[in-house]
């Protein structure tokens, strides 16, 4: 079997235009322009690519955008001082503080002090809680975007074998929530799992999220399965460019899965998507 590939970039596409048309729905109807305050610290030059992208994304989508980029040497009291200022800014109905901070700040204090209906990109502690239980707040953008490349090709993923490798707060986690909301029985992975290849090899549904270039190897990927690869890793490519590849051996596994996403092109389109969707959803619930 080759596998379809799930083209992110199309579907990222799509979903940005749905959300442009509510956005513009939005201003007409109720006179309300829902607005997205990015926050960058330092000069990451990865950091600054990400945050370049997701404020053209927010024009695009007729969204109001609030950039602050912020010095290197910021203290930790003037950035949560910014995010208070934000958090009662009314034309302001998402915060997303641009990871990762310098490494004089706590990231974790930082993020808990973004209001959680502001919280775009789901991390904070209590969206987190409210994912855990099943209530409805705002869940992370990546495995959002997840869940709609597999429903892409699965609409009713309930009673699948999913097996997420990788445990991050921000990743793994939260893409397991939202697998067994959605009845898949899911599996979580991480580094100290025995027998990783056979675990894998279980999956109807594999999500790589761990970070390390083509780890996951084709075969451990069952026949049929559905691949979403989660990792961006930079590896060195022959004539000493550069390039992207994900956590799967993507080549190998394409001949063993049903579907699978491509990297880049895959999550990645996806989750700017979803920040785009977050957005919205939190200026409809103000
Ligand atoms: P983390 O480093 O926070 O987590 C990596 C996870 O992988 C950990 O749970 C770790 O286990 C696990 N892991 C590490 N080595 C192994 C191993 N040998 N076998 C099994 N599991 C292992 O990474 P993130 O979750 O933040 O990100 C994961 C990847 O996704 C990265 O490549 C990142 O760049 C990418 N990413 C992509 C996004 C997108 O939009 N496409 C958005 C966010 C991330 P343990 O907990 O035991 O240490």
């Amino acid at each position: 079997m080759t596998a379809a590939l799930i083209d992110g970039k199309a579907l990222g596409a799509a979903l940005r235009a749905r959300v442009a048309e509510d956005v513009r729905q939005l201003k007409e109807s109720r006179g309300i322009t829902p607005g997205l305050a990015v926050v960058l610290v330092g000069d990451d030059p990865a950091s600054e690519i990400y945050v370049r992208n997701k404020e053209k994304a927010v024009a695009e989508a007729g969204m109001a955008s609030f950039p602050h980029h912020l010095p290197a040497n910021t203290s930790q009291d003037e950035l949560l001082a910014l995010i208070g200022r934000l958090n009662a800014d009314a034309a302001v109905h998402g915060i997303l503080v641009q990871l990762p901070l310098p490494e004089t700040m706590d990231a974790g204090t930082v993020l808990m002090a973004v209001d959680p209906r502001k919280d775009v990109d789901g991390f904070h502690p209590v969206n987190a809680g409210l994912l855990a239980s099943g209530r409805p707040g705002l869940a992370p953008c990546t495995p959002l975007g997840c869940m709609r490349l597999i429903q892409e090709v699965e609409s009713q993923p309930e009673g699948l074998n999913a097996v997420v490798v990788g445990r991050s707060n921000i990743v793994g986690k939260p893409v397991a929530q939202l697998l067994l909301a959605a009845n898949c029985t899911v599996t979580i992975a991480h580094s100290r799992t025995r027998d990783l290849p056979d675990v894998c090899a279980r999956a109807d549904i594999l999500v790589a999220a761990v970070g390390r270039p083509q780890m996951i190897k084709g075969s451990w990927i069952k026949d049929g399965a559905i691949v979403i690869d989660v990792g961006i890793n930079r590896i060195a490519r022959p004539g000493g460019q550069s390039g992207l590849t994900g956590d799967v051996e993507f080549d190998a596994a394409k001949e063993r899965a049903r579907a699978i996403t491509p990297v880049p092109g895959g999550v990645g389109p996806m989750t700017i998507a979803c920040l785009m969707a977050n957005t919205l959803k939190a200026a409809k619930e103000r």
